[in-house]
């Protein structure tokens, strides 16, 4: 029975990921260990040197391999404009707009009460921190428009209000409840550009 247990073990693993319940994890599974035992020991050697390797940049939160990200060290970059977004996603979707040359913070999240997620979960102090030793003119907001993007865009505007900082929000190009990631970038760079103060 010893198979069977890791057999579970790994339905169970595979279970972390998101949208996927018992029944797809068990089809996952049956894929990995039938169809492509290659690829899935490809999977699981990147994802443990992933977890090994990439950490937060210093600077931006993202991914990284070194302390600081190849974006953050980029002297092309405008020094004057931060952009907030949710997630690595969202910073990709943005970059493809082409129409963003500053800098960029990504939260890993959004605030979740109901989760659990609070300012401090977020580590919204490493964010207020960067902003607070930077140069920059305008933070511009860019979570996502859903309730919890709100509350989280409402928060941070609230702790910069009294700053000499100018905040803005990206405008509502995006459909309501939509997702950044889920955009095309069209829609995306006219929410860019049409950004208003908040
Ligand atoms: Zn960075």
């Amino acid at each position: 029975m010893s198979n069977n247990t890791i057999l579970s073990d790994l339905v169970d693993s595979l279970k972390c990921l998101p949208g996927v319940g018992p029944k797809s994890a068990l089809r996952l599974a049956y894929h990995l260990l039938q169809r492509d035992r290659l690829g899935a020991n490809q999977l699981s050697i990147t994802i443990s040197k992933a977890l090994d390797k990439l950490n937060a940049c210093d600077l931006c939160n993202n991914f990284t391999e070194s302390k600081i990200c190849s974006l953050c060290e980029s002297t092309s970059r405008d020094d004057s404009l931060l952009c907030i977004v949710e997630m690595p996603t969202d910073l990709l979707m943005m970059e493809q707009t082409h129409s963003f040359k500053g800098h960029y913070y990504v939260l890993m999240g959004r605030l979740s009460p109901l989760d659990g997620i609070g300012p401090k979960e977020l580590n919204l102090s490493k964010l207020i921190d960067r902003i607070k030793k930077s140069n920059f003119k305008e933070i511009i907001i860019a979570t996502n428009f859903t309730s919890e993007g709100n509350a989280t865009a409402q928060y941070i505007k609230d702790i910069l209000t009294n700053t000499n900082f100018k905040v803005t929000r990206i405008a509502r190009g995006l459909p309501m409840g939509g997702e950044i990631e889920y955009v095309d970038s069209g829609t995306l760079a006219q929410a860019l550009e049409d950004r208003k103060n908040i």
